[in-house]
């Protein structure tokens, strides 16, 4: 076994966050293919004792893989009545999914405001452990039709880290279209090296930088990073890794596919 593989063992409380590149197929349709794939693993942990919340992604590319048209459309009213459709066909392909083991999905919408006040926050808590106490798989995501700039939370990988110290896990993975964190950007540099463990966030920051061009990283690194910085410092472990290979959780636990670990303190 890894040690990614030792650490999912003694985990019994973990949030996995899928991006939208793992669960949209190029046409933006679900990937039904990939979240059944996903969607068996996590039961496989469930099997197991662990508990399991979902935070996805991909409400507005499955929006427009439903309706089929409007994916032009700049104005924000258009890209939330995208997020609104898109929304329902996710939850309709996790529901289906899970029910194939006669598990239960219970979907959370959420914006900046509700962590922020103490009486909601204490409201998404109970829901929260009291999904998972019943066995039913929470899914959670951005109140993306609500949500305006003032209250947005932006992105998945923050959402993730803060239902992760909510709920208080021991692990969150997230699942991306990288094996991990790199000192460059893999896709623009041919000669990235992978980084397999990261005790400290700052010096990974200073590597980054010192080999790539950007300020410690470009894109989407930089929010998973910001996600490790929030969840690390309340002793809860994130690994990031890749999605879109079949059978990713059970490669890292055996060690046949890497990730990157970031440790909690
Ligand atoms: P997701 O939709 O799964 O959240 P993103 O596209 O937002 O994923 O972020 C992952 C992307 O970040 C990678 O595909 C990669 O191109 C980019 N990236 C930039 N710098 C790095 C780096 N140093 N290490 C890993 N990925 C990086």
């Amino acid at each position: 076994m890894s040690i990614v593989g030792d650490i999912i063992q003694k985990s019994r409380k973990i949030v996995v966050k899928i991006g939208s590149q793992t669960l949209s197929d190029e046409h933006g349709a679900v990937n039904h293919e990939a979240l059944h794939n996903i969607v068996e693993q996590l039961h496989a942990l469930m099997e197991k004792g662990k508990q399991i919340i979902i935070v996805s992604s991909g409400a507005g590319i499955c929006g427009v893989g439903a309706i089929n048209k409007w994916h032009r459309k700049e104005d924000m009213n258009y890209k939330q009545a995208l997020c609104a459709i898109g929304q329902v066909e996710l939850m309709m392909a996790y529901k289906e999914l899970f029910w194939e083991y006669g598990i239960h999905v219970g979907q959370m919408l959420l914006t900046r405001d509700d962590f922020g006040d103490p009486t909601r926050n204490l409201h998404i808590r109970n829901t929260l452990f009291t999904l998972v106490d019943e066995g039913v798989v929470p899914i959670i995501n951005e109140n993306d039709s609500v949500s305006v700039e003032e209250i947005k939370i932006g992105d998945n990988d923050t959402l993730s880290a803060l239902a992760a110290n909510l709920w208080g896990a021991d692990l969150l993975i997230i699942l991306s279209d990288i094996d991990g964190v790199y000192n460059k950007n893999p896709k623009d540099n041919s000669d990235a090296k992978l980084i397999e463990e990261v005790h400290d966030i700052e010096s990974l920051k200073k590597e980054i930088d010192s080999a790539g061009k950007s300020n410690f990283g470009t894109g989407g690194v930089v929010t998973k990073i910001t996600a490790a910085e929030m969840v690390t410092k309340y002793g809860i472990h994130l690994v990031l890794a890749n999605g879109t290979k079949p059978d990713i959780l059970r490669k890292i636990a055996e060690g046949t596919e890497k990730a990157t670990i970031f440790y909690g303190k």
